[in-house]
């Protein structure tokens, strides 16, 4: 079960724990993810979810 720590608060947070916001972009749209406890960025997501 792929997992990843939150850089902010420390806390494990599965895959689909996680809150995912697609924003609009240029040329097309972009998912970002965020912590579901302190909602900070996660910036590794997408090497655990490639
Ligand atoms: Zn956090």
């Amino acid at each position: 079960m792929a997992k990843v720590t939150c850089a902010r608060c420390g806390r494990d947070i599965a895959m689909h724990e996680l809150e995912a916001k697609t924003v609009a972009r240029r040329g097309g749209f972009d998912t970002r993810y965020r912590c579901p406890f302190c909602h900070e960025d996660v910036k590794d997501v997408t090497d655990s979810l490639a």
